[in-house]
């Protein structure tokens, strides 16, 4: 029996990217150009493919400038840090985006390092994490910050609440715990080496779980009437005679939904909110680099 919200993140991103497509094209009759994202793809991982062409399309349709390029596999380092340079200089280029994973011969904290961090619309650069760590204006991974987003449409305020994100990942874990301590969140930080799991995430209020191991919260650990936000996506195996397995998440989801207040699904949660925010993030390096306030609420 499910008795918990379902949060729709499939919903809320929609309206996001539809605001984000209006501010920009405000910005686009205030400067005479559109807030420009630039996704480089090397090589032909179809995981890859698929994500770098909905960003694509995500930003034709949100009013932006979209600047693919997509190399091949052999490409070297040097050539690719040369065309990550290249687009940091370009003013039509808002946002520098390099999708990972990279082929073995190139070295990624290289590659990120060499992005602008005033263009590192995925918060992934050292600069960016540092920024958010002390509260500077900067850029925070999307993941994260649609979760927090998804939080606060559905609290409000966070102040007080017990929070435990299970994951302490660069791109996930560690920048959701800092989102959660900037809301006034008492934060948890729980990873493999957690002793009694299951009892720290029964304490929590929230619970944002990004492992990568599927169904591994159960919903006995889910304290009744908490906020339970899904990041994992887990491929089971295929069952007899299909092609492909289930996406479940990180949260055994009926399990939990009886018990919880609000659950993201998977799919449908967490996952539609990434690339709105990259939209969003894309849409407030372009009023920066412009001197333009960004459109505030977003
Ligand atoms: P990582 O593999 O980088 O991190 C996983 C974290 O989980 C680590 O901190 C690890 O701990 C911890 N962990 C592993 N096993 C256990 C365990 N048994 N108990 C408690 N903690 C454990 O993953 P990411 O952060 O990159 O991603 C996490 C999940 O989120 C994945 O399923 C990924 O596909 C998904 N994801 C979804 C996105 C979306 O758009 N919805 C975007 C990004 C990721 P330790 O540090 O000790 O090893």
């Amino acid at each position: 029996m499910t008795q918990a919200t379902r949060i729709d993140g499939k919903a809320f991103a929609a309206r996001l990217r539809e605001t984000v497509g209006e501010h920009a094209l405000a910005f686009a009759q205030k400067t005479g150009r559109k807030p420009g994202l630039a996704v480089v793809l090397v090589g032909e991982d179809p995981a890859s493919q698929v994500y770098v062409g909905s960003k694509h399309k995500a930003c034709i349709a949100a009013n932006m400038e979209s600047f693919e390029h997509r190399l091949p596999a052999d490409t070297s380092e040097a050539d690719l840090l040369a065309l990550v340079e290249q687009l940091n200089a370009d003013p039509a280029v808002d946002g520098v985006l390099v999708q990972l994973p990279l082929p073995p011969q190139i070295d990624e904290q290289k590659v990120i390092a060499t992005i602008d961090p005033d263009k590192d619309v995925d918060g992934f650069h050292v600069i960016s994490a540092g920024r958010l760590s002390v509260g500077q204006e900067g850029f925070v991974p999307c993941t994260p910050l649609g979760c927090i987003m998804l939080l606060k449409d559905l609290h409000g305020d966070l102040s007080g609440m017990d929070a435990v994100v299970i994951g302490r990942s660069n791109i996930v874990g560690k920048p959701m715990a800092q989102l959660l301590v900037d809301a006034n969140a008492t934060v948890t930080i729980a990873h493999s080496r957690t002793k009694n799991l299951a009892e720290v995430v029964r304490r929590a209020d929230i619970v944002v779980a990004a492992v990568g191991r599927a169904e591994m919260v159960r919903g006995d650990w889910i304290k009744p009437g908490a906020s339970v936000i899904d990041v994992g996506i887990n491929r089971l195996p295929p069952e007899p005679g299909k092609e492909k397995g289930r996406l479940v998440g990180d949260v055994a989801y009926d399990e939990a939904a009886a018990v919880a207040g609000a659950i993201t699904p998977v799919p449908g949660g967490v996952g539609p909110m990434t690339i709105a925010v990259l939209l969003r993030n894309t849409l407030v390096a372009a009023h920066r680099n412009a001197s333009l306030d960004p459109p505030e609420g977003l």
